[in-house]
């Protein structure tokens, strides 16, 4: 039941059969999984969609496993909603969140990648998984590791959010901490990929790790009733979120699932990690790493893997990439959580933060439809917050008490 044809490198095209290989042996190049669309197109109308349960799993056809997933059954298919006080508040008609905050089981984004590379792994045979990650991926690997039987190392820079680096050790996988920043860590784990038969996620199970992000973007063009949006903003870190949805919405046009539609990709991060957007903004693919130095680490990956294709993604859109300061951030996750009831981490306040930036520089048409990218969800990232929203003294069980401190009353005479 697999259309899955093979792995394909994006620059010189040589061809791979699907198997365990982290980059092109000849460029060394990111390898694409191909499918069989016109079999596809065939096969599955769109309609029968419609007819399965809300998972990422919906679309499995379009996933690159060769068999029923292994783990992840019920990750993905979060909401789509409607956000008409945050549009207000950014002077904008038509806003959707897109909210991975509520994913199943981690609440970010990172839930759907890895439901498909463990599955890839167990296909594979690995026993044992792994990742390099800045806080939201070990989450997702460490416990869905554990559903699945897993053994799991998880490589991540030591100053990580105490949120996530909990959010990983509570599932009882290895947890290695390094004084380092993430482009060590990763290059760490890439020698590791090398010495041991392990299913390292965003190494040697790259190709299939990234297609999981597609389901993003398929999801989004259903619960818009099969149609894309006009705009879409999306964070980055390594880069391969944006250029999955991309990929989706170029995927379901060919199947014919959707009309044609020139949507915009805007991608965000960080002023103190944005590698990508400064190359956006020069007009030029070429990346130039960068030290992190924000307090968004879900995205302080300052050599991106994937950096060269978003800027492609974005430009080739007619969009382009925006950067927002750490105190932009904070004030972009006040304003979701105090307009839409949604707390998003850090990365979610960057999303907010570069959309009202980009809509004031002009550059984001107000007018149009918006979809933001919320990747993550707020208790993880407790810290960057807690300083600025109101401390209040405790009171004693008095209604007299209540009266006085919040609704400004006189105290009672004794
Ligand atoms: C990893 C991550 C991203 C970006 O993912 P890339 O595919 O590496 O660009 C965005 N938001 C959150 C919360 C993440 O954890
Ligand atoms: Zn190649």
């Amino acid at each position: 039941m697999t259309y899955l044809s093979h792995l394909k490198c994006r620059e010189c095209s040589r061809v791979y059969p699907v198997s365990a290989t982290a980059a092109c042996e000849g460029c060394w190049a990111p390898l694409e999984a191909v499918y069989d669309y016109d079999r596809l197109r065939a096969d599955l109308p769109r309609e029968a969609i419609a007819q399965r349960p809300p998972t990422m799993w919906r679309y499995r056809e379009l996933l690159p496993l060769s068999s029923d997933p292994s783990v992840g059954a019920n990750t993905g298919f979060t909401p789509l909603v409607p956000a008409p006080r945050l549009a207000r508040a950014l002077g904008a008609r038509e806003v959707y969140l897109k909210n991975d905050a509520v994913n199943f089981p981690t609440l970010s984004f990172k839930d759907r990648v890895v439901a498909v590379a463990l599955s890839k792994a167990r296909e594979f045979g690995f026993d044992t998984v792994g990742c390099s990650s800045t806080g939201n991926l070990a989450n997702a690997v460490a416990a869905q590791a554990a559903r699945g039987g897993f053994k799991a190392f998880l490589f991540v820079p030591a100053d990580l959010e105490s949120e996530k680096i909990i959010g990983t050790e509570i599932y009882g996988a290895t947890l290695v901490r390094i004084n380092g920043n993430y482009d060590q860590v990763n290059r760490l784990c890439s020698e590791i990929a090398q010495k041991y038969s392990w299913g390292i996620v965003n190494v040697n199970l790259r190709s299939y790790y990234s297609e999981g992000s597609k389901t993003f973007g398929y999801e989004v063009a259903e619960q818009l009733g099969w149609r894309l949006p006009q705009n879409i903003v999306v964070p980055m870190a390594g880069g391969s979120l944006i250029t999955k949805i991309h990929k989706a919405f170029r995927e379901l046009e060919q199947l014919g699932w959707v009309e044609a539609q020139a949507t915009k990709f805007f991608g965000a991060q960080a002023t103190g990690c944005c590698p990508i957007t400064t190359a956006a903004k020069r007009g030029s693919p070429e990346i130039e790493p960068q030290k992190p130095h924000t307090i968004v680490k879900s995205l302080a990956i300052g050599n991106p893997a994937d950096g060269y294709y978003a800027v492609k993604t974005m430009l080739g859109s007619g969009g382009t990439g925006e950067d927002a300061s750490d105190a932009d951030v904070v004030e972009g996750i006040r304003l979701l959580a105090e307009t839409e009831g949604i707390f998003a981490e850090t990365a979610g306040g960057v999303t907010v933060a570069v959309t009202r930036k980009l809509i004031e520089q002009g550059r984001l048409n107000p007018d149009e439809s918006i979809v933001l990218a919320i990747t993550g969800n707020g208790l993880k990232t407790i810290g960057a917050v807690s300083g600025v929203v109101p401390s209040s003294d405790a009171i004693r069980p008095k209604l007299a008490e209540f009266e006085e401190h919040y609704l400004g009353l006189a105290p009672a005479a004794a």
